[in-house]
């Protein structure tokens, strides 16, 4: 930290990783970014975790993209194949207008040839045109992002079961809380400021109930730490709502008022006893019942949630049984109490909101909705599109290898590292005939482009983020964009006018003015507001109204203004252990990388901290196997194999493997799973089945 001497000017602007939010002070020195200061908005009070603090430098690494480049025609076949210190050998560089004349070609009057990913780590703005280029260009909805991959299942049961897809409350509620359960989560590596809320609530005498698989770092904190069986998620929910039905300590008054289908749910979970359903997840009976008073007597309590619970092919059940246990108790919509899917990316909720979704235009309005169609063709001045659900991330990827698919446009997404079955995510890039990839740096996705157009990361743009507590954010320009890179909402301008779509957007500020019109989210939040108070949460009831923290106190955006109950039974994960692969890998992220690694394993803190591809296994694993933390294992699946360094983690289970996926060298996702869940369209990330052979042992 420096002071007042140490740079010549500084930016407000939004943290770009995690979905918490923090507010960050950018000091600019000599047209770089010199180093970060949290700064106090209402998510963060000041506080920053060491990826906001130190892993901003990226966006001055020498691989950083700042011209736009087109595959040459002598170029060797498309493959993970680039050099990014040698790329000329597969790209040529090329105008703007050269480049975008290239990438429009090979998309305009294609239909449905055609589909998009957008990114959650653009902003609101830039995630908007870009479902609005492939509705209104192509006439259709197969536009998808990564929220298929991290909260669709989550989304998919808070829509079904509450009305809205976003949290009830804010993380910071949990100061007005007296239980908490964090299920499926590990906020102290993957939202480390919302942790330090959590781990204070612990701390002035709250009761954490943690729940996951591994061991996860809140465990330290808990007052009750269930280490539960991977997979097993619904059956120690439904045990743990059985009691509260079988001991009276569910709230009648509040089912009564405000929810509907209870008798359904309390019949379906009769048989869900904890003897029964110990044997199924590994918790004890006896602590089964203790959550479940411990809960249920609350006066006022939370849930929060993350990917291991959404990752599963039985995840939207999940998170239905989760919604259940917050309505039976009454425990939404007051101080200290409500649901909280912590979302991953910096702007998974925007993103998603402004209708990133094959499903939804923004605000999850139908797409199968004639006057909803209606109501935005109106104001794009275009003609109708398509009223079928387009496809989803996974299934854009299978149409491409059915041959339905041959053009694509990826803006900021990664899929040759964040797919499931990678290699045939991969195969599918490979067999793309016109590839279009705007990026900041040439990705694992941009090594297969047949045009990469050089993009601007956070510290050089404007515009608006939504995190996971519903608060929209401005983000600010500190320093220009590297060579002629451009800011995405321009490229996507531009990009539009030639496959003939008649834009003529000034600035971000006319696209959220458009957003406006269509999205009653954003009523009484405008432009100007944000300039000036850098945050409103939304619904915001007033121009005055800095937004509601929570929301649902007095019924639901459903049609008769009931939540409802939906039973789940016990869904076994799509492939289990056996003989062949007999130990169960899970993946996930750590603290110093984040996602596919492009932009932290490109930040000179973070890549020291944590510079090499690794797995972790229980201690008493390692040495059945008869290797040293640091020796090398194969782990292979019934997709792949890969080879990465072993270490010694208590946290672990015995007959576990975790795994990160931020590493290209030993990609994690050639081994994962492509099953996904039937609602939510995610895939079973947190569940394979692994053996695990060594390599070297030391
Ligand atoms: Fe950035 Fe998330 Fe860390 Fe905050 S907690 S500084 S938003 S990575």
């Amino acid at each position: 930290v420096g002071d007042s001497k140490d740079y010549d000017s500084e930016v407000d602007s939004i943290c770009p990783f995690c979905g918490v939010g923090c507010q960050v002070s950018l000091k600019v020195k000599d047209g770089r970014v010199k180093y970060v200061d949290g700064i106090n908005g209402p998510a963060n009070e000041g506080r920053l975790c060491v990826k906001g603090r130190f892993g901003f430098d990226y966006i001055h690494h020498d691989h950083r993209l700042t011209k736009p480049l087109i595959r040459r025609d002598d170029a060797p076949a498309k493959g993970l194949n680039v050099d990014p210190d040698n790329w000329q050998e597969v790209f040529r560089e090329a105008t703007w207008d050269e480049a975008l004349d290239f990438a429009a070609k090979g998309m305009k009057g294609r239909g449905r040839e055609v589909a998009g990913f957008g990114s959650a780590k653009c902003t609101n703005e830039e995630a908007y045109l870009f479902q609005k280029i492939i509705r209104q260009g192509f006439g259709h909805n197969n536009v998808d992002h990564c929220t298929r991959l991290c909260h669709a299942s989550s989304v998919a049961a808070l829509l079904e079961n509450v009305g809205s897809g976003a949290v009830t409350a804010t993380f910071n509620e949990i100061e007005n809380a007296d239980v908490a359960i964090v299920i499926g989560a590990n906020p102290v590596e993957n939202h480390p400021v919302a942790a330090t809320y959590f781990k204070q609530f612990a701390k002035r005498g709250g009761k954490l109930i943690v729940m996951d698989p591994r061991g996860v770092g809140l465990r330290r904190h808990a007052s009750h730490m269930l280490q539960f069986r991977p997979g097993a998620d619904v059956s120690m929910l439904n045990a743990i709502m059985h009691v509260i039905v079988e001991e009276g300590l569910y709230d009648k008054q509040y089912i009564d008022a405000y929810t509907e289908n209870w008798e359904a749910e309390k019949a379906h979970l009769a048989d869900f006893t904890p003897e029964k359903m110990s044997k199924i997840c590994g918790i004890e009976p006896e602590v089964l019942r203790d959550v479940a008073r411990t809960f249920a007597g609350a006066k006022a309590a939370m849930i929060f949630w993350g990917m291991g619970v959404s990752q599963h092919i039985h995840g939207t059940d999940n998170s239905r049984c989760l919604i259940s246990l917050a309505l039976m108790t009454g425990q939404i919509g007051r101080p200290g109490s409500g649901l909280h899917p912590l979302r991953g990316q910096n702007n998974v909720q925007g993103a998603s909101d402004a209708g990133l979704i094959p499903m939804f235009l923004p605000d999850y309005q139908s797409v199968t909705d004639d006057g909803v169609r209606s109501a935005f063709t109106s104001v794009w001045g275009s003609d109708d599109f398509s009223a079928e659900k387009g496809l989803t991330v996974t299934e854009i990827l299978d149409a491409v290898h059915d041959g339905d698919i041959k053009s694509m446009y990826i803006l900021g997404e990664n899929p040759a590292m964040s797919d499931p079955d990678v290699e045939h995510a991969r195969d599918a890039l490979a067999k793309l005939d016109h590839l279009v990839v705007q990026d900041i740096f040439l990705t694992e996705t941009a090594n297969f482009a047949d045009v990469i157009l050089p993009a601007s990361a956070f510290a050089e743009k404007s515009g608006t983020v939504t995190n996971t507590n519903r608060q929209v954010q401005m983000g600010r320009p500190a320093v220009p964009p590297p060579g002629d890179a451009k800011e995405d909402w321009w490229i996507e301008v531009e990009l539009a006018k030639r496959l003939g779509l008649g834009w003529d957007y000034a600035d971000p500020a006319e696209v959220f003015a458009e957003m406006k019109q269509n999205m009653p989210s954003l009523d009484n939040i405008t432009w100007d507001r944000l300039m000036a108070e850098n945050v409103v949460t939304y619904p915001s009831l007033s121009p005055e109204d800095p937004g509601q923290a929570i929301v649902f106190g007095d019924g639901f955006p459903r049609a008769d203004g009931r939540a409802k109950f939906t039973p789940a039974s016990i869904i076994a994960p799509d492939e289990t252990p056996d003989d062949e692969y007999p130990m169960i890998l899970i993946t996930g992220r750590q603290l110093e990388h984040w996602h596919t690694g492009s932009m932290t394993r490109r930040a000179t803190v973070l890549d020291a901290m944590e510079p090499e591809a690794n797995c972790s296994l229980h201690p008493s694993t390692l040495r059945k196997l008869g290797v040293e933390p640091g020796g090398l294992l194969r782990l292979t699946t019934r997709r792949g194999s890969i080879r990465v360094m072993a270490r010694s983690d208590r946290a672990v289970a015995p007959d576990m493997v975790f795994l990160p996926f931020a590493y290209v060298e030993a990609a994690a996702n050639i081994l994962t799973n492509p099953a996904v869940d039937p609602y939510g369209k995610i895939p079973e990330f947190k569940f394979s089945a692994v053996k695990v052979e060594v390599v070297e042992k030391t």
